[in-house]
């Protein structure tokens, strides 16, 4: 017998089998999905492959598979091909997904006291840029930041154990700026020696029984099917979760349930731990190390923990005997994965729920367009709504604050006089503030008053920004950093000045403003550490610090019961970004940020600060109606041409050599233009420079496609990227990305 073998590889041109002879002692271990070492090559080491089919002969010349190891399912095998053709991408990279962490050593995991834990301290994208494009040459490092990139917190002697290098190696990515050591408290398990009451179930409300019965039903029926649970916060979805999750466990069935990794709080998973114990749940997110991962894909394959709480990757969990898939915050556009492969966990979740024949159930308070509008237009999705808060607490009053007519009065301050008497007033009263702004950092920008001059990054084409305590400014692309310009280069001017605001200068303004106060701020550049944030919330809580500052971070995870006043600073600056999706942002932001006032049993307050005050998403977010603004967003989509009534695909061309993205880009453009140019479901826009036309002086080109994504056209996609990778081009680098979170 002959196995066709997929080789466990990033490498674009081996993305295909080759076929192996299967040696006659190991005839009855093999099945698909069997992890198998093999020859390849010159290479005197063997590699990693899986079996993905057989066949009786091959036409070649072949070698022996030399030893066997664990092995995955046929299903994943399959998922891992329809993944490959769907995302693009090599099926080695979906196959990643699904392998128990650290198992390509059979050596017993490393276990200290006081460790150092191990974080990629560059973007993801920046070390696979480097690392692609050959800046980072030697292969023992790159095998170090390929597995780093995959098992962030691994520890030292984990690195050392996995890659087979040295801790020199890894000092020296410390040293380089790619790699950061964090030092971890022995606490592998936060929740291990935590004492955590039992809590019992709730008597569910007519709206949440009516929900809860539905989606059993599919369940007792053996059926696929997917739901909508669309109710505001507080209107009782996780404890429909918990309860459809009680009913799996009792039938000896598991249950997956996804959360954004920003809400995987320890106060999330409690509730969880307090209806069903520890010893059955598994909980994955990005701080476990990988010597703890390995153990909880071990618990779950044993039938041991059946109930796997955990951000997107959590949806490959090798659970038993599967029985729902839950998303809360179903929205939430972490679900999308921004690396290869670029798959969204909604789709995954389909696909594996009519697989095993299991009902699917979507929760969120304003879920995204394209869902509402399955629910609501379509009968793909079968719409349950809860209405009512479930502990009845008061939804708090939302204000819209103009800010035209506050610079009218002469008040050029970022506070509205309205946000400012607030503030006084709750500072007075002892309750705590958040401040919410889009922006980190000081301004946004650099400009000379005579000419116009800006400072721009030279690597990335994008505007420094100015950050006042180590008064620099920084390039949020790529990280560069240079000092501040007080002469301006192009014309000596030294009307130099700062524009816009950012999370640095309010708090700033706010000391100055509130000298008595107490305040801590949260964004990406105080979040370091990747504990820091759930730190920085606890403090707010715990020291009852007077207001918290913070960028998009604040909105979710804890609940504050002390905060009774949200101001946000401005609503616009999510308005006005190039992508299709801003007002839905807007509206999700905005609407979740209010939710985080007055939680508890006091009353809260919102204050909006806008320019643009007569904005549809923020009139509707100030209502908090979901309906209205769904209603005049889909009319707006449908008119537009966007998603749900059509696909956008992005297909990006970056590169070193600007004239090589260019002609790469002419001609895979010419290929789809005369493929496509007597259809009249799909449009081919011309190709342009990326908005950001240069990231870390690689040149970034792309081509946008509107309309829908048929097999034939996916099937053109495959062929036009073959054609590129064929062409053994060293740098140049071209993805497709379907519908992408981040247009820039
Ligand atoms: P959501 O997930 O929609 O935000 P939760 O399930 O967290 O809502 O419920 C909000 C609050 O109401 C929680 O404190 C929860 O314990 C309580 N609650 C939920 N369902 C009921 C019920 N049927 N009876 C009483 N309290 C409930
Ligand atoms: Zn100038
Ligand atoms: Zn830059």
């Amino acid at each position: 017998m002959i196995a066709q073998v997929m080789l466990n590889t990033t490498a674009k041109k081996l993305n295909r089998t080759f076929d192996y002879h299967i040696p006659e002692n190991l005839e009855q271990f093999i099945s698909i999905g069997t992890k198998v070492m093999v020859p390849f090559g010159r290479k005197k080491e063997l590699e990693e492959g899986f079996v993905t089919g057989f066949k009786q002969a091959s036409e070649y010349e072949v070698k022996d598979i030399v030893t066997l190891e664990e092995s995955l399912t046929e299903k994943q095998i399959a998922l891992a091909n329809m993944m490959a053709q769907k995302y693009y991408c090599n099926v080695a990279d979906c196959i990643k997904l699904m392998q128990t962490p650290g198992t390509r050593s059979k050596q017993n995991k490393v276990q200290e006291k006081k460790i150092q834990t191990i974080y990629l301290k560059k973007e993801i994208e920046e070390v696979e840029y480097d690392m692609q494009s050959g800046v980072i040459k030697s292969e023992k490092q790159q095998k170090i930041l390929q597995f780093v990139k995959e098992n962030e917190g691994a520890t030292i002697p984990e690195i050392e154990l996995f890659t087979d290098c040295s801790r020199a190696i890894v000092n020296t990515l410390i040293k380089n700026g790619y790699l950061e050591a964090v030092e971890t408290k022995v606490d592998r398990n936060p929740l291990a020696n935590k004492k955590i009451e039992h809590s019992q179930k709730y008597v569910l409300t007519d709206e949440q029984q009516h929900a809860y019965h539905a989606i059993e039903r599919a369940m007792n029926d053996k059926r696929y099917e997917q739901f909508l649970l669309y109710g505001i916060t507080g209107s009782g979805k996780t404890e429909i979760y918990l309860q459809l999750i009680e009913t799996v466990v009792q039938k000896n069935q598991s249950a997956i349930m996804l959360v954004p990794e920003i809400s995987l709080t320890p106060q999330m998973v409690e509730r969880f731990i307090a209806r069903f114990g520890k010893e059955q749940i598994a909980v994955l997110h990005s701080k476990l190390s990988v010597g703890e991962r390995h153990d909880e894909w071990i618990r779950m394959k044993e039938n041991k923990a059946k109930i796997v709480i955990g951000a997107r990757s959590a949806i490959f969990a090798p659970v038993q005997n599967l029985g729902i898939i839950l998303i809360d915050e179903e929205h939430d556009s972490s679900y999308k994965s921004e690396a290869t492969p670029k798959y969204h966990a909604k789709d995954i979740a389909n696909y594996i729920a009519k697989q095993e024949h299991i009902p699917v159930v979507l929760g969120s308070a304003t879920p995204d367009i394209t869902t509402y509008y399955k629910a609501t237009k379509t009968n793909e999705i079968t719409m349950l709504k809860l209405s009512k808060r479930a502990n009845h607490a008061q939804l708090p009053k939302v204000e819209i604050i103009d800010l035209k007519e506050e610079l009218a009065n002469g008040n050029h301050s970022m506070l509205s006089m309205e946000l400012y008497t607030a503030i006084e007033k709750n500072l007075k009263e002892k309750h705590q503030t958040i401040l919410f702004l889009n922006r980190r950092g000081y301004s946004t920008f650099v400009m000379c008053r005579e000419c116009g001059y800006t400072v721009k990054c030279t690597n990335c084409n994008v505007s420094m920004t100015y950050h006042g305590y180590e008064n620099k400014l920084k390039c949020h692309y790529c990280g560069k950093e240079q000092a501040v310009v007080t002469i301006c280069p192009e014309c000596g001017s030294t009307k130099i000045r700062y524009f816009g605001t950012g999370t640095q200068k309010l708090e700033q303004e706010i000391k100055k403003q509130f000298p008595n106060s107490t305040t801590i701020r949260m964004d990406t550049d105080t979040v370091t550490k990747k504990n820091s944030h759930e730190q920085i919330l606890n403090t707010f809580k715990n020291q009852n610090i007077d207001i918290l500052i913070g960028t998009q971070m604040v909105v979710k995870g804890h609940h504050f019961p002390n905060v009774t006043l949200v101001g946000v600073i401005a609503a616009d600056s999510s308005l006005n970004i190039d992508d299709y999706r801003a007002n839905e942002r807007t509206f999700q932001i905005l609407t979740q940020v209010a939710g985080r006032a007055g939680r508890g049993n006091l009353a809260g307050k919102v204050i909006i600060q806008t320019y643009q005050p007569q904005d549809f998403s923020i009139q509707a977010a100030q209502k908090q109606n979901y309906e209205t603004f769904f209603d005049t967003e889909i009319a707006l989509r449908k008119q537009l041409k966007y998603p749900p009534f059509c696909d956008i695909i992005v297909m990006r061309f970056e590169g070193k050599n600007e004239e090589q993205i260019k002609i790469l880009a002419m001609e895979s453009y010419n290929q789809l233009y005369q493929a496509l140019k007597n259809d009249e479901t799909m449009t081919v826009f011309k190709p342009m420079p990326a908005p950001i036309d240069k990231i870390q002086n690689r040149y970034r080109w792309r081509i946008v496609m509107k309309g829908q994504l048929t097999p034939t056209i996916n099937a053109l996609y495959h062929t036009i990227l073959k054609g590129i990778y064929d062409q053994n081009l060293k740098d140049a680098r071209v993805t497709v990305d379907v519908n992408p979170n981040n247009m820039v």
